[in-house]
């Protein structure tokens, strides 16, 4: 039997003989149009339907980052910005979270769906890395999770996606650098700025270290930005100079996620 099998598919793990054996009876398709072909390493997303995930453009909040939820076609500091200082310089994003690319965003944090991660990468390096690209950076954070809903999800989302960004631009992605505390209270009966204080406090120093340069806070959505904000926080007390945030989608005010301050 060992003389038909060919060295390459000994070598092979199993998983991937079966997989290359199943996509001759089914191949692939879109898991988004059902119609193109897409494979794995598309993260199985056809080209058609990547091009029309709505990719974050101006005009947008000058600080956060935010689209407008009505005609605006000048620079523009958003209410959220106006009323407090966000504690990073600039907040972007890729692509705006909604309709199917928000729906395969969730099935790949919550449902651990991490197939479409090829997909998602390409979407986020096609956008940041040319902006990024210009400046030179100390390290990429990533939020982190809190290490009970880490255990339960079985990676951090963050971590995931911003690795291979941080790979992208040559610098070292720090997950020791900043703890994430115990689980902060229900925010829902909060008051505005109990909500503010509480995602102030979720996270601390992990470490004595002192940094310098500029750092980049990486999260997979981006809502009001006061979680990521609070990362950036955590870093500047650290020594960090320029903290900028960047996240793979950002929630928009007629979105529906913009209350779970995330
Ligand atoms: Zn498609
Ligand atoms: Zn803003």
């Amino acid at each position: 039997m060992s003389d038909k099998i060919g060295p390459n598919s000994v070598s092979k793990p199993l998983s991937e003989v079966v997989e290359s054996l199943l996509s001759l009876v089914f191949p692939a398709v879109c898991v988004l149009c059902s119609l193109e072909v897409a494979g794995k390493s598309e993260g199985y997303v056809c080209q058609r339907c990547s091009r029309d995930v709505r990719r974050v453009r101006p005009p947008f909040c000058g600080r956060c980052g935010l689209p407008p939820s009505g005609e605006v076609t000048t620079s523009f500091t958003c209410a959220n910005c106006r009323e407090s200082e966000p504690c990073f310089e600039s907040a972007r994003a890729a692509v705006i979270a909604e309709g199917r690319v928000l729906e395969v965003i969730h099935r790949f944090k919550y449902r651990g769906e991490v197939w479409f991660e090829p997909f998602l990468v390409q979407l986020l390096l096609e956008e940041a890395c040319p902006v990024l690209q210009g400046s030179s950076w100390s390290g990429l954070v990533p939020v982190p999770l809190h290490p009970v809903r880490e255990r339960e999800r079985e990676f951090n989302q963050a971590t995931r996606l911003g690795t291979p960004l941080a790979r992208a631009l040559g610098i070292s992605i720090r997950t020791d650098l900043v703890r994430r505390n115990e689980m902060a209270h229900v925010q829902a009966h909060l008051s505005r700025e109990a909500r503010a204080d509480n995602v102030r406090q979720a996270f601390s120093t992990a470490s004595q270290e002192r940094i310098q340069g500029n750092w980049i806070v990486f999260d997979d959505v981006l809502t009001t930005g006061a979680t990521a904000g609070a990362v950036a926080a955590v870093l500047q007390r650290m020594g960090a100079e320029r903290v900028v945030v960047w996240s793979l989608a950002r929630a928009t005010m007629a979105g529906s996620s913009l209350g779970s301050m995330t």
